[in-house]
């Protein structure tokens, strides 16, 4: 018998943000208030990337409004990887920076995940130094990259129910499809991660009373794959003709799903707020031993 339609909620991402900012912007004003300097990121970009420069101009703004600095150091598309790593190595260095996030995707030649453990795990707000990737894993508090700690909030915020949950992840990379499931493992879901060699995704799916994904395929997920009322969260961002288009059939979802996310206003501004989140975290853990920041 086919299953009443659901009134599904098309998650505010933004409007989330916006009140996880102003109470993280109260936090700032209290530690300037009390005589101490605000909370510092820095911002690391090699070349000249559009879509990095626009994702960097976001962040910088996103900090000023919270009251936060951001310093951007851009290093040109001919730098070295130890260009990159000195530029790191100088930012662990300087007591005036809290956090510090280096753009990706780096140019070619450029490894990542050695600029990434060159970053000082303490201010490694982005949650990819192999200490904190670790302390995840093993449950232990550490930083976490910022899209999965967005997921968690939007998914705690519309109380969508975790304990026992199947939830199916789609992606298995180390800043979203890892991390996430990690995260709704933690919180007791029954975690199935999907990738591109996964048979019949499809039914998986049909399965997830949390579908996650992060794919970066267009409209991967049809609206017969989701199961009514489960939530979905839709982090792909793809341009198809300068259109912003996710992973989700988001139209196809409605009426199916009890939460979705949409392309604009979903998970992109919660990432920005998490970061921000994690700056201030590892700013007020400063001079301690341990990011004192859980899970979420
Ligand atoms: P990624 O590193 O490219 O990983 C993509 C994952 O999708 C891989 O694990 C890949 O499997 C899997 N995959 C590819 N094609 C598939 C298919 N047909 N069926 C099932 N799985 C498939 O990407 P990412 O960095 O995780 O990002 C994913 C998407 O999220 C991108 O569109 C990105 O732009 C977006 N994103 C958005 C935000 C935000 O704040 N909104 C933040 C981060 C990322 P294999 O491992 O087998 O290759």
């Amino acid at each position: 018998m086919p299953s009443e339609p659901h009134q599904t909620v098309v998650v505010d991402g933004l409007a989330l943000s916006r009140e996880i900012r102003a109470r993280l912007a109260e936090a700032v004003a209290r530690h300037v208030q009390d005589g101490r300097r605000p909370p510092s990121l820095a911002v690391v970009l090699v070349g000249d990337d559009r879509a990095s420069a626009a994702y960097i101009k976001g962040k910088r703004r996103a900090c000023e409004r919270v009251g936060m600095n951001s310093v951007e150091h851009r290093l040109e598309a001919s730098a070295t990887e130890a260009d990159v790593i000195e530029t790191v190595e100088g930012l662990n260095r300087d007591e005036a920076v809290d956090g510090i996030l280096v753009q990706i995707p780096l140019p070619d030649g450029i490894d990542p995940n050695r600029v990434a453990e060159a970053i000082d795990p303490a201010k490694d707000v982005d949650g990819l130094h192999p200490l904190n990737a670790g302390r995840l894993l093993l449950g232990q508090p550490g930083w976490v990259a910022c899209t999965p700690l967005g997921i968690m909030k939007i998914l705690e915020h519309h109380r969508i129910p975790l304990e026992g949950a199947n939830a199916v992840v789609i992606g298995r990379s180390a800043i979203v499809g890892k991390p996430i499931s990690l995260l709704l493992q933690r919180a007791h879901a029954t975690v199935t991660m999907c990738h591109s060699r996964t048979r019949d995704l499809a039914a998986i799916c049909r399965e997830a009373d949390v579908l996650v994904a992060a794919v970066g395929v267009p409209r991967l997920v049809k609206a017969d794959w989701i199961k009514p009322g489960a939530a979905v969260i839709d982090v792909g961002v793809s341009v198809i003709e300068g259109e912003l288009v996710g992973d989700v059939d988001t139209d196809g979802a409605r009426g199916i799903a009890s939460i979705v996310t949409p392309h604009r206003r979903g998970v992109g501004p919660m990432t920005i707020t998490m970061l921000l989140q994690n700056t201030l975290g590892a700013y007020e853990c400063a001079g301690r031993p341990r990011p004192r920041i859980a899970s979420s």
